[in-house]
């Protein structure tokens, strides 16, 4: 069982921001900033060494690029954003789905944490 997957296929509900053939978008449960919003591709991937591991991965990375991007359009981050994805347990990654997390709606210091 893995939650993204259940959140995509609808069975747990969620606030969509974005969808397409290749990704999923959402609004995060526990926002940090006034926009915070996760992107995850729609084919299970671990974390990111898993979508290196394959041509596949690779095509879906670059999905959750343009999927990055259509967030920033969608949500009026016009003058910049922060882009975070966690991996593996040392990395803080609580979910094991790969996803992108897109932060902004503030003016972000220039430390990364
Ligand atoms: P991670 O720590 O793995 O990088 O991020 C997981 C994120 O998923 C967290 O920011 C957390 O708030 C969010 N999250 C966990 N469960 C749910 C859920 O059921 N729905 C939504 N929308 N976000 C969730
Ligand atoms: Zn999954």
């Amino acid at each position: 069982m893995c939650l993204f997957c259940d959140i995509i296929e609808g069975k747990i509900p969620s606030t969509k921001v974005y969808e397409n053939e290749y990704v999923y978008s959402f609004d995060d449960i526990n926002p940090v900033a006034p926009v915070h919003t996760l992107v995850v591709p729609k084919k299970h991937f671990d974390d990111i060494r898993d979508m290196a591991s394959s041509e596949e991965g690779a095509l879906y990375m670059g999905e959750v690029i343009k999927g990055i991007s259509e967030v920033a359009k969608i949500k009026g981050l016009d003058t910049g954003f922060r882009v975070i994805n966690n991996c593996g347990e040392d990395g803080g990654q609580t979910v094991m789905h790969v996803h992108y997390h897109v932060i902004g709606g503030l003016k972000l210091t220039e430390k990364m944490i």
